[in-house]
């Protein structure tokens, strides 16, 4: 009875949703008890809007998004899109990028018309000068994210972009805490940006301003405190930690990367699936016991 039982549930889930690796996976989404979420793409929609251009002293903001603009075409990551988008709305054309590289977490880089620009967190980029702190740090308070551009080896300017919080995930981490799931809030983004999101969702826990492999630092952290782990992304930049996890949940919205290191996928990029995954891995299981 225990394979029909199993297959019965795995089945389940697929009318829920929920695409299931094999049915042994449902033996860990049982005992899962704490559930970390990756904020951009997986809290929120990650479809973000440029709000913003500011441009340090001497330099043109238009020309900061257009260079700016012209890297993240060729970059997959949901700050990019926001970028690009807005860039060619304003500059017409973009000019061509050689030598283009992203760093997972951090931003990217290549050369534009001869020179090397740089845009992500101020560790890729450097410090934002003087005049642009207080941009980063209203921006930062509205929960948005602030990104640094550069080039010849100074900051000449700073990008903010606005994401949404989906309009299901705080239902969804109302029911986490009802199934005695514990969440936290993990992400590359800004403590500040970060604790705007977790606000506004219900999340108390949150660990911020992460590397990808220091997310797989965090999931391992709770394990070794005993919990068992559910990790819930869907960026390049999350399946190290999709991996580590006891369970790896990736959005069927996201990348082909995390869908290949998780355990289960979310179909619709609805965090309430994960807390159906649970309940249904717990009452799959009672019915075979
Ligand atoms: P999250 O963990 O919330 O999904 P990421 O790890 O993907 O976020 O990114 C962390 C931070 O790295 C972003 O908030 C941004 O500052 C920077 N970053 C990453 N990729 C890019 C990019 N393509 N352009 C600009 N900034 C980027
Ligand atoms: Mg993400």
């Amino acid at each position: 009875a225990t394979p029909t039982a199993l297959m019965v549930g795995t089945g389940r889930g697929a009318q829920l949703g929920i695409l299931v690796r094999g049915p042994e996976v449902l033996e860990s989404t049982r005992r899962v008890d704490t559930v970390v979420l990756d904020k951009t793409g997986t809290v929120t929609t990650g479809r973000m809007s440029l709000v913003d251009v500011v441009a340090a002293d001497g330099e043109d903001a238009a020309e900061v998004l257009r260079r700016a603009g012209a890297l993240e075409d060729a970059s997959e990551h949901p700050i990019a899109a926001a970028v690009a988008t807005a860039a060619r709305e304003r500059a017409g054309t973009l000019p061509a990028v050689a030598g283009f590289r992203a760093e997972a977490g951090l931003g990217v880089r290549g050369t534009v018309e001869g020179t090397a620009v740089v845009v992500g967190r101020p560790a890729l980029v450097g410090a934002p000068p003087a005049e642009l702190t207080a941009a980063v740090a209203a921006a930062d308070a509205a929960g948005r994210t602030a990104v640094a551009v550069g080039w010849d080896g100074a900051v000449r300017g700073v990008l903010v972009v606005a994401d949404t919080v989906k309009p299901t995930s705080a239902a969804a981490v109302r029911q986490f805490r009802d199934l005695g799931l514990r969440p936290v809030l993990l992400t590359g983004d800004s403590a500040a940006a970060a604790r705007a999101v977790a606000a506004e969702v219900g999340i108390d826990d949150v660990v911020a301003e992460v590397l990808p492999q220091e997310k797989v630092d965090a999931v391992r952290r709770l394990q070794a405190e005993g919990h068992t782990v559910a990790m819930v992304g869907d960026g390049v930049n999350d399946a190290a930690a999709l991996a580590q996890a006891d369970l790896g949940l990736a959005m069927g919205t996201g990348t082909d990367v995390a869908i290949q290191a998780s355990d289960l996928t979310l179909v619709r990029g609805d965090l309430r699936a994960a807390a159906d995954a649970v309940r249904l891995a717990r009452r799959t299981l009672a019915v075979i016991k």
